[in-house]
């Protein structure tokens, strides 16, 4: 019976934003052992596909460590020392294993540590040696490093965005995995890393003809014309982290080391270069966008006006007021704003109790520079929540989440939802524990950059993107970047790039 080791850990670090401690990722589950199996087994999440993968092929699997993670600040230094030691003592206690599944985010930085997901695979490499297949998962706003390519034997992301596969790209790893280790093939990782910050559309697949389909597609064609090129992965990059290895790449996995799996890899990130300029998102101001929002024609379902500026899945802090407070001096009645993470709000809604007024100084305290400060205002308490929902998907079903203590409040005919927690609105549970149906509202604002539109496209009547000037702020030169390579678009002109990278 083949022994196999699978971890999970997925954190995407906005370095602009403060640092993370272990209750942040406590909050949302730093799970080991034992534990997983029932908790991650009803999952689509990665952790979800290697179990799936391991109880039909029959193998032995150990887990020593998952963390689904929800995207902030660096990890500090006590939260990366504690989930490195779980994994790193877990996969020791594991004794021998035929090899190792690892789900990882690719953009994780940690306090002390740019290149986290790489010294996470680094260690588990260094205990199980040279010949024990690696194969890892990345979502693809990863920025790989060199280290993580060298120390994994095959590496594949997530082809949709939003990302609606997790679990059919831990199938795909874990049978990868399993052909390495009945030696079929000897895997190799090629990195080809662009000279952009961001590209491929940020790999989004909602529009037919973007660059991230037609780069998936020039990939799925390279595979299907070579056996011996067993995945091709793109990756987009994650553009909030302030890290040298910043940016697009493509995984070329190899059977074996040959010069053509890098020649494929280098003319993706020529694509990449070329599609630089063409991102499909539209993006407006708060006022433009509420503007467009009320020009729409009546019709069923709500406009989602989405804040890419305060995304909790960016790194937002989620307490950004500035769309709200658009909202609320030109309400549109029965609207409703998802939502603002303040637990002293939270709590004296939760005290007030339902049908109370209460005054609050609401949202706006970690960072007003960024996105605006405190909206004082009275409110009233329509509801109370425990804040607790399951994922009904297409992302990550199963899965468990939380706000904390939460509140729905009401001022001017707009309903606006109070967390303790800031989390990225991706999912329709997340409003249907409020007693709120997503489809009645005639407005829906929402902080997320693209994982919305999973589960919001099929009811909304139109989707338009704003941006409140948040830390997770798609104006990059708005923030100062220290440590990336240089030179490198968009901080560097076209020409010098060009000419850096060798008439790319
Ligand atoms: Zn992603």
């Amino acid at each position: 019976m083949r022994h196999v080791l699978a971890a999970m850990i997925l954190h995407e670090a906005n370095s602009f934003a403060a640092p993370a401690p272990l209750a942040h990722f406590e909050r949302q589950g730093v799970v080991r052992g034992t534990e997983i199996g029932p908790r991650f087994g009803p999952t689509r999440t990665e952790m979800g596909g290697f179990l799936a993968y391991a109880a039909q092929a029959g193998w032995r699997l150990t887990t020593p460590i998952a963390v689904p993670c929800s995207p902030a600040g660096p990890m500090d230094a006590n939260a990366f020392a504690a989930i490195r030691d779980a994994l790193v003592e877990g996969t020791r206690a594991a004794g021998k294993v035929d090899g190792v599944l690892l789900g990882l985010h690719g953009a994780c930085v940690a306090v002390g540590e740019d290149d986290a997901d790489g010294a996470l695979a680094q260690a588990v490499r260094d205990i199980v040696g040279p010949d024990v297949p690696i194969v890892v998962t990345l979502d693809p706003h990863s920025n790989v490093s060199d280290r993580l390519a060298a120390a994994a034997n095959a590496i594949t992301a997530y082809r949709t965005h939003p990302h609606v596969d997790h679990f059919e790209t831990a199938s795909r790893a874990a049978g990868i995995l399993r052909r390495a280790m009945d030696g079929e093939i000897k895997p190799r990782v090629h990195l080809a890393r662009s000279w952009q910050m961001r590209g491929f559309d940020s790999t989004r697949t909602t529009p037919p003809d973007g660059p991230a389909r037609r780069g998936q597609a020039l990939a799925r064609a390279m595979e299907a014309a070579d056996p011996g090129v067993i995945e091709v992965s793109l990756q987009s990059g994650f553009v909030l982290a302030d890290v040298w290895h910043v940016g697009p790449s493509v995984a070329v996995t190899g059977n074996g080391a040959d010069p053509r799996f890098a020649a494929l890899g280098a003319r993706l990130v020529r694509f990449c270069w070329d599609e630089r300029n063409n991102d499909t998102v539209k993006m407006h101001t708060v006022a433009e966008a509420l503007a467009a929002a009320r020009a729409v024609p009546a019709g069923p379902g709500p406009v989602v006006v989405s804040d890419f500026g305060d995304a909790p899945g960016g790194g937002g802090y989620g307490d950004a007021t500035a769309v709200l407070r658009a909202m609320l001096e030109n309400p549109v009645p029965g609207a409703v704003f998802a939502s603002i993470a303040d637990p002293v709000a939270a709590e004296a809604a939760r005290a007030a109790g339902v049908g109370a007024d209460v005054a609050l100084s609401l949202g706006g305290h970690v960072a007003p520079a960024h996105g605006g400060g405190p909206v004082e205002a009275v409110f009233r308490v329509l509801a109370l929540s425990d804040g607790r929902f399951t994922h009904e998907g297409p992302y990550t079903p199963g899965q468990m989440g939380q706000f904390g203590p939460s509140a729905l409040l009401e001022r001017h005919g707009i309903q606006v939802i109070v967390t303790t927690w800031q989390r990225n609105i991706l999912d329709l549970q997340q409003l249907r524990i409020f007693g709120i149906d997503p489809t009645a509202p005639p407005l829906i604002a929402i902080k997320c950059m693209d994982a919305f539109r999973a589960a919001f496209a099929p009811i909304a009547r139109a989707a338009i993107a704003c941006e409140s000037g948040g830390v997770s702020s798609r104006v990059h030169t708005s923030l100062t970047w220290t440590k990336v390579r240089r030179p490198v678009w968009p901080l560097d002109p076209d020409a010098v790039v060009e000419a850096a990278a060798g008439g790319v």
